[in-house]
């Protein structure tokens, strides 16, 4: 059930895939959502954590 709180929390319309379903946990943003790594950024935020992070342009 902790997968569903932020749905609670938010109050968002719920969505299993696709747009929607998943935010950046940074600053919110619906578009452009990273999953992979399980960062849960998108790519805006992606690209400032990504140096911190060990990640490199043009991987
Ligand atoms: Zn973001």
């Amino acid at each position: 059930m902790a997968k569903d709180r932020s749905y609670e929390f938010t109050g968002r319309k719920k969505h299993s895939f696709g747009r929607g379903s998943r935010w950046c946990k940074r600053c919110g943003d619906y578009t452009a959502v990273i999953q992979k790594y399980k960062l849960f950024l998108c790519r805006r935020c992606f690209r400032e954590v990504a140096e911190s992070l060990g990640f490199k342009k043009n991987m």
